[in-house]
């Protein structure tokens, strides 16, 4: 059984992310989509409303499930006896930061690879931040993340002073 870990902070999950399950989930006998606590980030949702949102847009996809961790990503892969780490790249942007990690995940345990995917052309402009960013200003986000994570960003802006 081949199992694969996505980590990241899913503040929120949007159409980029599920893109990138979805590649995986055809390579991968299992999924584990890890929404990290990311405290440092003060994220928008907390760590409950973000796996939610994960668990509910993953709900039709056979072999991907949704966890949270907190702490040493390697730490947690081999906890759920993790082969990969998955991660996403978008641009030459992310390039570098990924490549940081990647290679000090190896140092930490180099059992574990790290495969990098590319989204479809047309999500490689999307990220939590942005899709936040326009939401909060009001523009419509309904292209960019799936109707119940629109819903959560409309219900928890409305709620915050601009
Ligand atoms: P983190 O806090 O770890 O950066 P994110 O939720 O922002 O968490 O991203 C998790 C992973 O998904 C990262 O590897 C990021 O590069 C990737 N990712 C985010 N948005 C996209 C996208 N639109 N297309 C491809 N990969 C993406």
């Amino acid at each position: 059984m081949r199992i694969a870990i996505y980590p990241g902070s899913f503040d929120p999950l949007t159409n980029g992310h599920l893109d990138l399950i979805q590649r995986a989930a055809k390579l991968f006998d299992r999924v584990i989509v890890a929404v990290a606590k990311s405290e440092g980030k003060q994220p928008l949702f907390t760590l409950a409303e973000r796996h939610k949102l994960v668990t509910r847009a993953i709900e039709p996809m056979p072999g991907v499930e949704a966890d949270t961790f907190d702490g040493l990503l390697v730490e947690y892969v081999a906890k759920r006896s993790g082969h990969a780490i998955i991660r996403g790249l978008r641009a030459v942007s992310d390039f570098e930061f990924e490549f940081q990690l990647a290679l000090m995940n190896r140092k930490l345990d180099e059992r574990i690879e790290t495969i990098f995917m590319m989204p479809k052309g047309s999500y490689t402009f999307l990220s939590s931040k942005i899709v936040k960013e326009v939401a909060r200003l009001g523009g419509d986000v309904a292209d960019f993340v799936p109707e119940h994570v629109r819903q959560a960003l409309d219900r928890k802006l409305r709620k915050q002073p601009k």
